[in-house]
């Protein structure tokens, strides 16, 4: 017997969002000159529009900045600089509500994982660096690290409001001021966040946010006053950013992209391993760097790992983000469906098999069913390229070794699972795996505390943790 499920959709009247916005510099809303619109891809609709910044928006934002790191920030002691964020994390989470409803509406994820995933871990992020504030001489850097300065922020639109508290709360707690650009299609919760900001009295222009698109990112990282750039993005994008401030004595934190490979040995615990293949891949429409995209399992458990997992994916329930029942939401914009589109028909294309279960896609919007393609070879360029959607490629292996260097044989590093119910093999993989984050028996867990990175393409340095802290802080003397 199965059970018919009522929607049960969020309500947006929780949020109020204005028809236009302009820029958030020196603890103000200023006007933009020209706007773009923002819209949600479950629906196509009109959210509001936004400023496209240009140069001269930059440099006020970095002038904002510089006299809010010289004259207020960087003369407050730690302890003073965590009550702000301690204030900033109870907002947020007195907010998270409305902050979840906005995220899902601008992103098209759905509100489950907004709700339960993004804005959680959002306000712990600012928990976690509070309390670092006044504790920097303990970080590693000796005593009395100290900061940079002015810190250029680019993020992506996958996970907006998370890789914002990514970037700001470690670059404040350390003592910088900061200029941040959200990503073009998901500005929304990064201006919600500018009025966090004025309600926490958070000093003028110590968190300044321009929106724009490439150009405007551009012209942040390019700015001579910007002591730091820290950028997620893709890695295309990344290696622009290096080559842009190699001849300056611009630092840079740079996470880029992945393919994760989710490895599953004969003696995985297979009920629990498709949840893990499920959670590393349709997560978040598989829009996640370190989505575990490349399922590596062994030949002799292949038909049945397969079996099973088509048989859960049948009940992924895609459709409508703000319905608290919603598995698997919208594709973010027209421009990422028409990538995951192209690289699906090279799938087919260069032999692999596709599958997808029955489901009924909504008429407007950006949707793509969730999918699997089986008979994939090393060759194939899904089993290469970063798809960033809901894609599963699937590759066996016969014997350990032959995982390891199937899995290694990438250009990136990001990210990798490991499913076996022996711990000497856990560890003997984790050892040899070339990834940034390892995760065992679980896939996709995040916390403040745990440092994040890549290998190779997947970029430099890390986010998050003690070693997060240390991209923001120079050797003390
Ligand atoms: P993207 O095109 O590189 O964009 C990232 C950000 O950079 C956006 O704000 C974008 O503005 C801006 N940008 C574009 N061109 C620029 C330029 N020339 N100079 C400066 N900034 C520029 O990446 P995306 O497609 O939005 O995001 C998906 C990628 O991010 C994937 O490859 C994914 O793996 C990666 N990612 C990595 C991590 C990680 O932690 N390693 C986390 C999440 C995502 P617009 O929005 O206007 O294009
Ligand atoms: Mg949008």
């Amino acid at each position: 017997m199965t059970f018919e499920y009522s929607p049960a959709p969020e309500s947006k009247s929780i949020v109020k969002i204005d028809k236009e916005y302009g820029h958030f510099i020196n603890g103000k809303f200023v006007k933009g000159k020209n706007h773009f619109a923002t819209i949600n891809p479950a629906t196509e609709e009109i959210l509001s529009r936004v400023a496209n910044g240009d140069r001269g928006d930059i440099d006020k934002a970095v002038a904002a900045a510089q006299i809010a790191y010289s004259k207020v920030w960087s003369k407050l002691s730690g302890a003073e600089r965590g009550k702000y964020l301690y204030r900033i994390a109870r907002i947020l989470q007195e907010r998270a509500r409305e902050f979840a409803v906005l995220e899902t509406l601008d992103n098209g994820k759905p509100i489950r994982e907004t709700r339960d995933t993004d804005i959680p871990l959002v306000a712990a992020h600012f928990f976690y660096h509070a309390g670092w504030a006044d504790k920097l001489d303990y970080v590693g850097l000796g005593k009395s690290p100290k900061s940079y300065g002015v810190v250029g922020q680019i993020i992506p639109w996958n996970f907006p409001l998370l890789m914002l508290a990514w970037k700001i709360a470690p670059a404040l707690a350390a003592g910088n001021t900061v200029v941040l650009k959200p990503a073009e299609t998901t500005p929304l919760t990064a201006l919600l966040f500018a009025e966090v900001c004025q309600q926490a009295e958070l000093p003028a222009g110590v968190v300044n946010i321009v929106t724009g698109a490439g150009e405007t990112g551009a012209a942040l990282v390019n700015h001579p006053g910007i002591a730091k750039i820290a950028f997620t993005g893709s890695t295309e994008v990344g290696k622009a950013i290096a080559r842009a401030i190699a001849d300056s004595k611009k630092v840079a934190t740079l996470e880029l992209g992945g393919k994760g490979a989710n490895i599953v040995f004969e003696d995985a615990a297979i009920d629990q391993a498709v949840e893990g293949i499920v959670n590393g891949i349709f997560f978040n429409q598989g829009h996640v760097c370190c989505a575990g995209s490349r399922l590596l399992v062994q030949e002799n458990i292949a038909d049945e790992v397969v079996k099973k997992l088509q048989n859960r994916m049948e009940k992924i329930r895609v459709g409508d983000p703000m319905d608290k029942n919603t598995d698997l939401g919208a594709i973010n914009s027209k421009a990422q469906l028409d990538k995951i589109k192209d690289l699906a028909a090279a799938g087919s294309k260069e032999g692999g098999e596709i599958w997808s279960p029955k489901c009924n896609l909504p008429q407007n919007g950006f949707w793509f069913a969730p999918t699997i393609f089986t008979g994939v070879t090393q060759a194939h360029r899904i089993a290469r390229e970063e798809i960033f959607g809901p894609i599963l490629s699937i590759l066996t292996f016969r014997t350990p070794s032959e995982a390891i260097e199937k899995a290694n044989n990438t250009p990136f590093g990001l990210s990798a699972g490991i499913w076996s119910e022996k711990g000497s093999k856990v560890l003997w993989a984790a050892g040899q795996l070339r990834a940034g984050v390892i995760w065992a028996n679980t896939f996709n867990k995040f916390d403040p505390a745990s440092p994040f990175g890549g290998y190779k393409e997947s970029g430099w340095g890390r986010e998050g943790g003690r070693h997060g802290l240390t991209g923001y802080l120079k050797a003390g003397k």
